[in-house]
């Protein structure tokens, strides 16, 4: 990004370009003053009234983005100490902001996302003896004194813990001058991940696959590997070799997993093998941890971090490999502000970097599996599992003739398998993907439905919270006494279940069970899951009943017996992923059962047993299934093999935000290789208190489809509050 301007800056034309964390078209013309900033630097500019935190993008003359005449420039107020952006890291965030139509501040911000941690560690004050006891002693002064004979000078915060004393004992006695302060070295980065240590000896198969992984790092340079095989074929302990190549060589390593894969079976494996624990990143962190963890990264302290998606935009010093483990995993995408694909942005992640992605999966998207097929991705399989493990056999039973009674779910065949499998002191999991108790609750005398009124969505029953909740909102409320629509005293009835009722129905017909539900509204965030997926692994439940929180990443030795309650629940709305997704959950959810030495069973039930989907599951045929979801992709010029942009066009008046969706329609390119659909209203038309309208851009793969559909919102000035998002490569169609 420098030019000729760098070397030899007439005096009062050299400007940088400093970008800012802040939703801005650009970078904004800056003099360095005295400071000498070069790109990369974080620096501190005076924005307006205030000062702000940004990055030096450039150097140069006038910023096309938001020239600024000479005598208005204002300079660099100075710059932090804290390590430079590296140059890989920040065209990724140029590249991100591009794709995404996003504006190059807002993808900034989510690199800046622990501003505090561009501030040097505060200087650590420790206390020792220095002087005779103090005139007045008390038996916690004592102890405090205790703690400090002899020993070296510790915190105030760690002598009160030892000492079991108040903080402001260790002061009082500062005070009288019998304890005095020195200045600690800073806290040393917890260990590394040791490289040098052995893994498990590996199969004939594993092994020549780890060999290509490694050698793809060993090589350097920018490649993408897909690792496709059946849960439990050992396609962790595979990765962790490449991951040992890449330390050796210096590099660092992110590992992004889907937050509710980020869990302590995981990390012990990874301490097992590497002898500490990897770096975490996920919601959980508390700030002290989030600080200390960005500015490791960014200093290429932190050798291996393992993350959500949002750990792709962490300020790596020397990134050397990216692992993207459950690539197929929906989680990958976000929907809301900067809309991307983490997987994907991983993929552009590494070539910008300039070294090897890998792809992980036991299901991997049709997306990866032709860039495989074309070449362009290493395809490397791993079919079996190591040992006696088996694959889990699958059947379908067909609920059309299984003969339930209204208001009952768990099919007599189904009980009879639960049954058999807990009388052997096996475990038993229920999977049905919908919290709550029931997804629709109405008023029997009128068939009202309760709906939200913030969104085009019904309440969901939780009995659990006695409350109704939107899914869509944070609305929630009481079951009302009377009903809105007939003003009838309340008789309202639940319809359809969900976790919650299947409990009950489960409690019923088992009741010497342990039974437990496992959502995400009962396990709240990445430590309670563990802790609730370790309880599971001991055996300390029977009969779970999850959602797909439970279908991930997860080995529970004991479990035999899958039974899905409704396996078409996924294919119901049919976007243009729905088998395919339906298909990946089923078989991650199947895979559950009989990883160690017990085999496994998994039951399908379903209204559509001849369904492609189910047929894929029971045959365990998935190739077949693909190439068949290929073909009717390919037919319809959907992706992988056409390519989308959506619009989301939302307000909170129904009639402003029509008549900008119309607008866009009229202003839509009208090339032959494209094709616009819509406007209509989106599936959720009223989403927290905004109406939504949709339009869909189809384009053949050649398309430029981010610079196309860029140009084309711009075409259209939408009044105020009305928003227009763009998602490239949309996955929600909600
Ligand atoms: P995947 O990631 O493909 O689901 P894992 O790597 O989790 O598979 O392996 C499944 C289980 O089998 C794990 O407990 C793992 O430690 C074990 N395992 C896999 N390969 C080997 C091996 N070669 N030697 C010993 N244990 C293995
Ligand atoms: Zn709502």
């Amino acid at each position: 990004m420098a030019n000729e301007h760098t070397s030899s800056p007439a005096p009062g034309t050299a400007r940088i370009h400093v970008l800012l964390p802040l939703p801005l078209a650009g970078a904004y013309d800056y003099l360095p003053g005295e400071t000498g900033a070069v790109p990369g630097d974080f620096v501190v500019v005076p924005l307006g009234r205030r000062q702000a935190v940004g990055i030096v993008w450039g150097v140069g003359s006038a910023s096309p983005d938001a020239p600024v005449a000479e005598a208005k420039l204002k300079s660099v107020v100075e710059v932090l100490d804290a390590p430079p952006m590296a140059e890989a890291m920040r065209r990724f965030i140029s590249w991100v902001a591009a794709y995404t139509c996003a504006d190059p501040g807002s993808v900034l911000r989510m690199a800046m996302s622990v501003p505090a941690a561009l501030q040097p560690p505060r200087p650590r004050i420790g206390y020792h003896l220095a002087g005779p006891p103090p005139e007045r002693m008390t038996p916690a002064r004592g102890r405090v004194i205790d703690v400090l004979a002899g020993g070296p000078a510790l915190t105030r915060r760690e002598i009160s813990e030892a000492a079991g004393v108040g903080a402001g004992v260790v002061t009082g006695l500062a005070g009288a001058g019998t304890l005095a302060e020195v200045a600690l070295p800073a806290h040393a980065p917890p260990a590394e991940p040791d490289w040098r240590r052995a893994g498990p000896v590996l199969t004939a198969e594993q092994q020549n696959v780890a060999e290509r992984l490694e050698d793809t790092v060993r090589r350097g340079g920018f490649s993408v590997s897909l690792l496709d095989g059946v849960t439990g074929a050992g396609k962790t302990e595979v990765y962790f070799e490449a991951i040992a190549r890449a330390l050796a060589k210096g590099g660092q390593v992110l590992v992004l997993l889907p937050e509710i894969a980020l869990t302590a079976q995981w990390l012990e494996r990874f301490e097992a093998r590497f002898g500490v624990a990897p770096r975490t990143w996920h919601s959980d962190l508390r700030q002290a941890e989030r600080r200390a963890t960005w500015r490791h990264i960014a200093e290429g302290r932190a050798r291996v971090v393992v993350g959500a998606r949002s750990a792709l935009f962490l300020p790596f010093a020397n990134l050397g490999l990216i692992i993207v483990d459950e690539e197929h995993d929906g989680a990958f995408k976000q929907d809301e502000g900067v809309c991307y694909h983490a997987r994907d942005m991983a993929v552009a992640r590494a070539s910008l970097g300039e070294f090897p992605a890998v792809l992980v999966s036991a299901t991997p998207s049709l997306e990866s599996l032709v860039n495989a097929e074309r070449g362009r991705y290493h395809h490397l399989r791993l079919p079996n599992r190591p040992g006696a493990a088996e694959l889990p056999e699958i059947e379908a039973i067909d609920m059309r003739s299984a003969g339930l009674p209204a208001g009952e779910w768990i099919s007599p065949l189904l009980r009879a398998r639960i049954a058999e499998t807990l009388a052997a002191g096996e475990q038993a999991l229920l999977f049905l993907n919908r919290r709550g108790y029931a997804p629709l609750t109405l008023c029997k005398r009128c068939g009202h439905r309760l709906e939200c009124p913030n969104c085009a969505a019904w309440l969901v029953e939780h009995r659990f919270q006695d409350r109704l909740r939107c899914h869509h909102c944070d609305f929630s409320r009481g079951l009302p006494e009377i009903c809105p629509e007939c003003e009838g005293e309340a008789d309202f009835t639940p319809c359809g279940p969900g976790v919650e009722r299947i409990l009950e129905e489960a409690v019923a017909l088992f009741p010497e069970a342990r039974t437990e539900v496992v959502a995400s509204d009962t396990v709240h965030g990445p430590l309670a899951a563990q802790a609730m997926v370790e309880r599971i692994a001991r055996g300390e439940i029977d009969l779970v009943i999850g959602t797909q929180i439970i279908a991930k990443g997860h080995n529970f030795p004991l479990l035999t017996c899958v039974g899905v309650i409704d396996g078409d629940l996924g294919l119901a709305g049919g976007d243009l992923r729905a088998a395919e997704r339906t298909y990946q959950l089923l078989s991650q959810i199947s895979g559950r059962a009989g990883r160690a030495e017990r085999p496994g069973r998994a039951w399908l039930q379903t209204y559509m047993p001849e369904h492609p989907v189910m047929q894929a599951l029971v045959s365990g045929d998935r190739d077949t299934f693909l190439e068949r979801e290929g073909e009717a992709r390919l037919a319809q010029g959907m992706p992988p093999y056409g390519r989308l942009s959506a619009l989301i066009v939302s307000g909170p008046e129904e009639e402003r935000v029509r008549t900008v969706a119309v607008a866009l329609a009229r202003a839509a390119p009208g090339d032959a290789d494209l094709q616009v659909l819509g406007p209509a209203p989106a599936p959720l038309a009223l989403l927290r208190g905004r109406f939504r309208y949709r339009l869909l851009l189809k384009a053949s793969r050649a398309v430029r489809i981010s610079e196309v559909t860029r140009a084309w919102v711009a075409r259209v000035t939408p009044p105020p509050q009305v928003r227009v998002r763009i998602d490239i490569d949309p996955y929600g169609f909600l």
